[in-house]
């Protein structure tokens, strides 16, 4: 899944974003080292094709960076995940220079789905194309867009130019005139991740900055967005778990009462929590390494798979992050433990489209055999 030659690579990520978490968190600053550092390990081209100049690896690998990141910076692994999104779909429909840019680590991608009209209901966009001199004319009011003031362009969705069909991806460059990023972020968690709310008026992107077909954009997402968005998201879901069960149990073994003689671990009140918190994480990995592996062979219950673990994995973090916080006691309630930053970064990912909610509602229908949409 994850070559053994790229394991220096990846460990010299972690390292920058280990170093960096405390700081991104308290000042909600972006985490420009660790994307700095996976530009210089040649990981941001990681699943960028070989015959552009990447390292040509797929949704396994793009998933074992998350998971290895989100542990010690959920941030940082939010940042990795967004670019990888939306390079998979300019590896699929982009134009060459663009595909050697991030290959070379010159170009940090992301997402532009969710707007202000549609909230969550992404694959639904309610802003618009039109056509326009040079190409088409974008406007939009787009609600969350991580690294909103450090990509150097995001995969955008609109309404079809002229087509049928409810939506048509776009390549738009950050920087382009008539876009106005609307603020910063100053969220619960990941406090890091810039993803701020995006105005476009009368953005005029040339015709091939299409991605794809007028009106393919639905299928893109959920044929090539969907899987490893979702199983990327799930991976930094089961990175926190992990992150924060370690910490937990690195607190309890060395936290003393001195007038007993004994550690926290000494109680089996907290060993039993503790455990039932790596129970439910490694049910999480297991189910997410499974959907992975679903999707890598072709398996007919891939997709299935990759919406069971955003929404295991999703949920799985709130309650293990929960249970450390109470093993750990009033100290959790303090930065330095570092559970805490993991329980407020864990609360995105069951918000964050398909939330888990949604989930529950397509595996319901995919069980029932209704339409997932409509
Ligand atoms: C940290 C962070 C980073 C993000 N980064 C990006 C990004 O880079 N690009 C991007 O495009 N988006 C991004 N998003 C947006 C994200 O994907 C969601 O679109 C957003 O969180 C939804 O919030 P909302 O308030 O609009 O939800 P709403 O749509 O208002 O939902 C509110 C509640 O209703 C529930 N609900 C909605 N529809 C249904 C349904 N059909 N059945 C059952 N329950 C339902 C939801 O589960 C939720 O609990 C990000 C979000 C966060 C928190």
């Amino acid at each position: 899944m994850f070559p053994e030659s790229l394991v220096p690579s990846l460990d010299r990520v972690v390292a920058a974003a280990s170093t960096a978490a405390v700081a991104v968190d308290r000042d909600a600053a972006f985490p420009t080292a660790t994307v700095d550092a996976a530009r210089e390990a040649g990981l941001l081209g990681l699943i960028s094709a070989s015959d552009v100049g990447g390292h040509g690896l797929g949704i396994g690998a793009a998933c074992h960076v998350v998971e290895a990141i989100a542990r010690v910076c959920p941030t940082s692994a939010m940042v990795m995940c967004m670019h990888y999104a939306g390079t998979a779909v300019v590896e699929k429909a982009g134009s060459e220079p663009v595909r050697r840019e991030i290959a070379a680590g010159r170009h940090l991608s992301t997402l532009a789905f969710s707007e202000a009209g549609s909230r969550s209901h992404f694959w639904a966009p309610t802003s618009t194309a039109s056509a326009a001199a040079g190409g088409a004319s974008l406007d939009a009011r787009k609600s969350w867009i991580t690294s909103a003031s450090h990509a150097d362009a995001y995969v955008w969705s609109s309404r079809p130019l002229a087509a049928e069909g409810m939506s048509t991806l776009w390549l738009v460059p950050r920087g382009a005139p008539g876009l106005e990023v609307l603020g910063s972020y100053d969220g619960l968690g990941l406090r890091g991740n810039d993803s701020a709310p995006v105005a476009a008026n009368g953005v005029v992107v040339p015709a091939s900055a299409m991605l794809g077909a007028d009106g393919g954009g639905f299928d893109m997402m959920m044929g090539v967005v969907l899987p490893i968005f979702a199983l990327m998201n799930a991976g930094c879901s089961v990175g926190i778990m992990e992150g924060a069960v370690n910490a937990a149990a690195g607190h309890v073994a060395a936290t003393r009462y001195a007038h007993l003689g004994s550690s926290l671990a000494d109680l089996p009140t907290i060993r039993a929590y503790l455990a039932r918190a790596k129970v439910r994480a490694d049910q999480c990995r297991t189910l997410w390494a499974d959907a992975i592996a679903a999707v890598e062979g072709g398996r007919a219950d891939g997709m299935l798979r990759v919406l069971e673990a955003k929404a295991a994995a999703g949920e799985g973090a709130l309650e293990v992050t929960a249970t450390c916080m109470r093993v750990c006691g009033g100290a959790a309630y303090r930065k330095e433990v570092g559970v805490e930053r993991l329980f407020r970064d864990a609360q995105a990912a069951s918000v964050m489209a398909p939330t888990t909610d949604q989930l529950y509602d397509f595996i319901g229908k995919a069980l029932t055999g209704l339409p997932l949409f409509g």
